[in-house]
């Protein structure tokens, strides 16, 4: 069954609730459209509620040469321009910095800062690096489940990271 917050299909139809982010899983008798776009509403409210306060950053890492050497030297927190509710499932957010490419086919990681009420998650994300000419940008897609993903390459030609579920697994049932 289809979660109406956060768009997962884990639950089984037993569940009482959405095992990833908690939503109720609402059994209706009968169908009006009235009652559609009321759970419609309970959702969307629920999902910005459960999505607020969170924000992104990636790890960004500077070289130079030292003696004839690319050495790194120093490491910055890029945020990255969205919220986490403004984000649309399935929909990559794409941020306007660019940054140098690693050649395609390579195993990179790449390093995403999630913020939310005054934590920091420093979370290190393997990426294959994509077949791209010119520079990189970034991005981050929402999935089901309320998990994001980071993207990186272009728009004609990116990849995923794995996924990153932000909210701790929801109880089990019975659990309140
Ligand atoms: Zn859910």
């Amino acid at each position: 069954m289809k979660c109406l917050a956060c768009g997962s299909s884990e639950a089984e139809a037993a569940m009482s609730r959405c095992p990833r982010c908690g939503f109720p899983l609402i059994h209706t008798v009968g169908e009006t459209g009235d009652g559609e776009a009321a759970l419609g509403k309970m959702a969307e409210e629920y999902r910005r509620k459960k999505l607020s306060g969170f924000s992104f950053g990636l790890l960004t890492y500077r070289h130079e040469m030292r003696e004839g050497r690319l050495e790194q030297s120093s490491v910055q927190e890029v945020t990255l321009p969205v919220r986490a509710f403004e984000l649309s499932q399935g929909k990559i957010f794409w941020q306007e910095g660019r940054f140098a490419r690693i050649r395609g086919g390579e195993g990179v990681t790449l390093t995403l800062v999630i913020r939310k009420d005054g934590t920091r998650r420093e979370i290190p994300l393997p990426v294959r690096a994509p077949e791209t000419e010119g520079f990189w940008q970034t991005g981050l897609v929402l999935e089901p489940g309320f998990a994001v993903r980071l993207a990186v390459g272009d728009e004609t030609s990116c990849s995923c990271s794995g996924e990153v579920p932000l909210l701790p697994p929801a109880r089990p049932e019975g659990g309140e």
